[in-house]
């Protein structure tokens, strides 16, 4: 963090003084920051660490330990150094090769059998980056009336300062960390992580000098113990719109979110307004001022309602405190967000014919009666839109293609839910992503079943299956929510996935989805799999998706082929094995059996080994992980 400080109050002359010293003492080639990874440690599923090097003229420094080195020998290929480590009291000589051509750093094994390679830091940053594949954001914005037209810049005003609150929330300060970065490469890769922790990589630090990601992010102190939360009497302390911290004695407190971020929240509030007054659809006009107002006293109910009841508008802006997963300590604190969206009319009205068969589906579920007593709303909706921003929450890592929401309970209770597809990302994952992971991954006869329109659909009955299922614990704990913890979106992501798939089973048994092949779906929900996994398993997707690769691969679901690597759907027994994890699930959460819920995910929620030299096979052949967005009120399409 020093370094970041000295850059910064670094004046223009002086900058320039220093750059003329470092050209006159000679910098020697392998002055630098690299990185590598240490080796899978033998008998343990834990990921193993990421090594950062640094090495300047006379220091070279692991992590915060630094040492002197000494340069022992030098030829045309490769220079030697050594430098000697205290372990425990006993002197440890350690020899590091710099090889020339290939510009890396080798820790050298005594026998030369366990090597360490590390690259340039630089160099890493740009193979980083290249794994997310920049898409537009954009849409045919002239179908738009020319008020509607006149709202997006406000909205887009709002949705930035979002994405500025969400960076102090999953990080601090976002100007002092990019200030930071070495190269390009590295701050892009900051600002699509928000923060120095490889979302897609188990949260692990790219950049020296960082530990690991606090597990609540920014919203607790990052000292505090459970015991101390569990200790601490505050009723606001499990709010989703409170952040934890220090009064000057030391002792927690809570703020609400409005007070933390008062001056941030007042400004989006007031572009909001300004959008409001030229709304022309009541529904959105009513809406976009609850909201604002909602920003201003964490009080979000009345506006969570007054969107479910807004049907008729084009433009959609999904905005506030929502999604939970960036609490990863204790999954109750809510992260900024904001989608700008545009309603596919045409499209939404083709979906929204499932709607009311919402409870029909709850009806057959593969659990008791006692586990789907609860009556899904049947005025739920789903709507179909294409994204135009994306900030906060939604925008870091890997990217949301479909949401459902409110979360709150209450409104589902009165309102249902609304499903939203984004069908601009979704085509963009499966065409830049999907089928080129099928042709690796997926046995060669299997891959005419990949589908966009399966991709569609799995994707969007997973919105709607978080709509079914169970809420309310059935022996008094409460909100499965609250009985879960921590463990409660990984349960809750893996029980939409599958039910995803039962539900395109039994929609297609009724006959509702016209001419269909089933395979299509089970093909396509397999590659999808792949797709997900890559993200690794620091989200709560990741961890679902592994939870149902295991219990697949375990129940012959599918099967690997040795010889070619790739993979095979059994459409019968994938079927069995649909039903019965989804009533895994149901039970565990019906019961809220937090344990039962902590097992199931400490068990399988981790890549082993076999299906990660699967996954390094699409790296191999650079198939992009996720997408980054390029958005903004031009690339959109709005002009002046
Ligand atoms: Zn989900």
């Amino acid at each position: 963090m020093n370094k970041i400080h000295i850059k910064m109050i670094i004046s223009l002359p002086i900058l320039l003084l220093s750059l003329i010293m470092v050209s006159c003492t000679k910098q020697a080639d392998y002055f630098g920051t690299y990185w590598g990874v240490h080796p899978p440690i033998q008998d343990t599923e834990c990921s193993p660490p990421d090594i950062f090097i640094e090495i300047d003229k006379d220091h070279i420094s692991l992590g915060l330990r630094q040492y002197a080195y000494k340069k022992m020998e030098e030829d045309a290929d490769r220079i030697v150094f050594q430098y000697t480590e205290d372990h425990n009291g006993e002197p440890v000589t350690q020899n590091i090769g710099y090889y020339k051509e290939k510009d890396a750093l080798v820790i050298l094994s005594e026998d030369g059998n366990s090597d360490i390679v590390l690259i340039r830091h630089e160099r890493y940053m740009e193979k980083k980056v290249k794994e997310y594949v920049p898409v537009e954001l954009k849409a045919d914005l002239s179908t738009l009336t020319e008020k509607e037209q006149e709202m997006l810049p406000h909205l887009f005003k709002a949705a930035q300062i979002i994405d500025d609150i969400y960076w102090m929330q999953a990080f601090g300060n976002k100007e002092e960390l990019l200030a930071g970065a070495e190269t390009d490469a590295t701050a892009k890769y900051m600002l699509i992580n928000y923060g120095p922790w490889d979302r897609l990589n188990a949260n692990k630090p790219f950049l020296p000098g960082y530990g690991p990601k606090p597990k609540g992010a920014n919203f607790y102190p990052s000292d505090m113990t459970m015991e101390e939360f569990k200790n601490f009497e505050a009723e606001e302390k499990s709010s989703l719109y409170t952040l934890l911290q220090r009064d000057e004695t030391g002792n927690l407190v809570t703020i609400p979110y409005h007070q933390v971020y008062k001056e941030e929240t007042e400004a989006a509030a007031s572009h909001i307004r300004l959008a409001a007054e030229l709304a022309e659809e009541p529904g959105l006009k009513k809406y976009l001022e609850l909201r604002a107002e909602a920003l201003l006293t964490d009080e979000y109910l009345e506006s969570d309602m007054a969107w479910m009841d807004m049907k008729d508008n084009t433009v959609d802006f999904v905005v506030g405190p929502i999604e939970t997963y960036e609490d990863g300590l204790l999954g109750y604190k809510a992260a900024h967000e904001s989608f700008l969206l545009l309603k596919d009319k045409e499209w939404s009205n083709k979906l929204n014919r499932f709607a009311p068969l919402l409870p029909v589906l709850q009806n057959k579920l593969p659990v008791e009666e006692k586990y789907k007593q609860e009556v899904p709303g049947s005025d739920s909706d789903l709507g179909v839109y294409n994204a135009i921003y994306c900030s906060g929450d939604c925008n870091a890592g890997s990217k949301t293609i479909a949401i459902n929401l409110p979360n709150d309970e209450r409104v589902h209770a009165e309102k249902g839910s609304r499903k939203l597809q984004l069908k601009n990302l979704m085509r963009y994952k499966f065409e830049k992503i999907l089928v080129p992971i099928s042709k690796e991954l997926i046995a060669e006869d299997q891959r005419q079943h990949i589908k966009f329109e399966a991709f569609f659909e799995n994707t969007m009955f997973h919105e709607v299956a978080h709509g079914i299922g169970i809420r309310h614990t059935i022996n008094d704990r409460g909100t499965v929510r609250k009985a879960l913890k921590e463990q409660y979106s990984a349960l809750e992501e893996g029980k939409a996935d599958v039910l995803g798939l039962f539900m395109v089973t039994q929609l297609a048994d009724m006959g509702e989805l016209g001419d269909k092949d089933l395979m299509d779906n089970y093909v396509t929900f397999m590659a999808g799999i792949f797709r997900s996994v890559r993200f690794g398993v620091a989200s709560s997707h990741g961890k679902a998706n592994m939870i149902r690769f295991y219990y697949f691969q375990e129940t012959e679901a599918f099967t690997r082929d040795e010889s070619t690597g790739t993979y095979r759907v059994d459409f019968e027994k994938m079927k069995e094995a649909m039903n019965s994890l989804a009533q895994k699930i149901l039970i565990i959460q019906g019961n809220g059996d937090y344990d039962a819920a902590k097992a199931l995910v400490e068990e399988k929620g981790f890549i082993r080994n076999e299906l990660q030299a699967d996954l390094d096979r699409l790296k191999e052949l650079n198939i992009p992980v996720d997408l980054v967005f390029e958005q903004g009120p031009d690339v959109a399409g709005l002009t002046e």
